[in-house]
């Protein structure tokens, strides 16, 4: 996979992307991100494009976001937005990644009904080149949020959940069990295979499916933005839409439709989702320590 044309500074970038008399005449910071700054750039040939950055020093995230949504583009099943290119400004001490601007678009009339056929779509496509021999994990790591994401690939799901997404996370929440819990957790982890199953084939899986992480492109259907992509189960997927509110029901049954929702599936939801909540714990702190507590004595009355 060819990467993106790399820059040492934002000003560079743009003249060589759009043209040597091209500046920057304006910038308008865009909220909603949690980790990353975002500003909307006003280029003096009138385009405008996105910019996402952060320090130097994590110049890294970009580089994961980057293959996430390279991934998910060639799969050609749903859209993601036009990179443009990436590098580093040191003036400002920041590192970045510029993409396609994706305008606020009504979305059309069955907007749920299609993005259900596509996510089904994406989930169904071969994973092959990112990962060879059917195995779950993705061409590097990369991040969740800001936690990093370890990808290395395993032949199961149940191995590939419990080693690369629970353990680590348990890990760094350390600190925020008792003993007893400890023990539950220990528990949880070697029940695993019990509680999973092992999907039929890996999919590419966005990874950090909050509707959040859901725009709409200017043809009025859904884009994926800001990936944690790997090749992983599917229901992983459809169990975030799920953590802060579910999608309209349209959009579970046409997802069905294309690709059949294994029975159990609700059994198993809120065991891919307590990965979520540790991130969350990791990152955002003890607010969500009480939903990690309550999933884990589920799994293990
Ligand atoms: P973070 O990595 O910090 O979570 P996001 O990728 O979620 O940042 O982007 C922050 C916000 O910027 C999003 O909530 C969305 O509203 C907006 N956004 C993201 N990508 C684009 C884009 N290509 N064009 C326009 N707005 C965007």
């Amino acid at each position: 996979m060819m990467g993106l044309k790399s820059y040492d500074s934002l000003k560079a970038a743009v003249c060589a992307c759009f043209g040597s008399d091209v500046g920057i005449a304006d910038s308008t910071s865009v909220s909603g991100g949690d980790i990353n700054r975002a500003a909307c750039l006003l280029l003096s040939n009138g385009e405008r494009v996105f910019v996402k950055s952060n320090t130097l020093e994590n110049k890294s995230f970009f580089e994961a976001e980057e293959a996430g949504l390279a991934a998910i583009a060639s799969a050609g099943k749903i859209a993601t937005p036009k990179l443009i290119c990436k590098g580093c400004d040191p003036g400002s001490g920041t590192s970045f990644l510029m993409m396609e601007m994706i305008d606020p678009a009504r979305p059309v009339r069955d907007y749920w009904e299609v993005f259900g056929r596509e996510l089904a779509a994406l989930h169904l496509a071969d994973t092959e080149k990112l990962v060879p021999g059917g195995r779950y994990g993705f061409t590097g790591d990369n991040y969740i949020g800001a936690t990093e994401q370890i990808n290395t690939p395993k032949d199961t799901w149940t191995a590939f959940f419990r080693e690369c997404r629970l353990e680590p996370q348990f890990r760094m929440a350390e600190n925020c069990f008792d003993s007893a819990l400890l023990k539950d957790i220990l528990k949880l982890l070697d029940r695993i295979e019990d509680i999973l199953i092992e999907p039929e084939r890996p999919s590419l899986i966005h990874g950090d499916l909050w509707s959040g992480n859901i725009m709409t492109g200017h043809d009025g259907k859904a884009m994926l933005i800001d990936p944690a992509a790997y090749a992983g189960c599917a229901e992983a997927d459809l169990a975030m839409t799920e953590l802060f509110g579910r999608l309209p029901d349209v959009f579970y049954r046409s997802y069905d439709e294309v690709y059949h929702i294994q029975p159990g599936y609700e059994g198993r939801r809120d065991l891919y989702n307590l990965y979520h909540l540790l991130n969350h714990l990791n990152l955002f702190g003890r607010g969500y320590l009480m939903s990690v507590i309550n999933t884990v004595k589920r799994y293990t009355a």
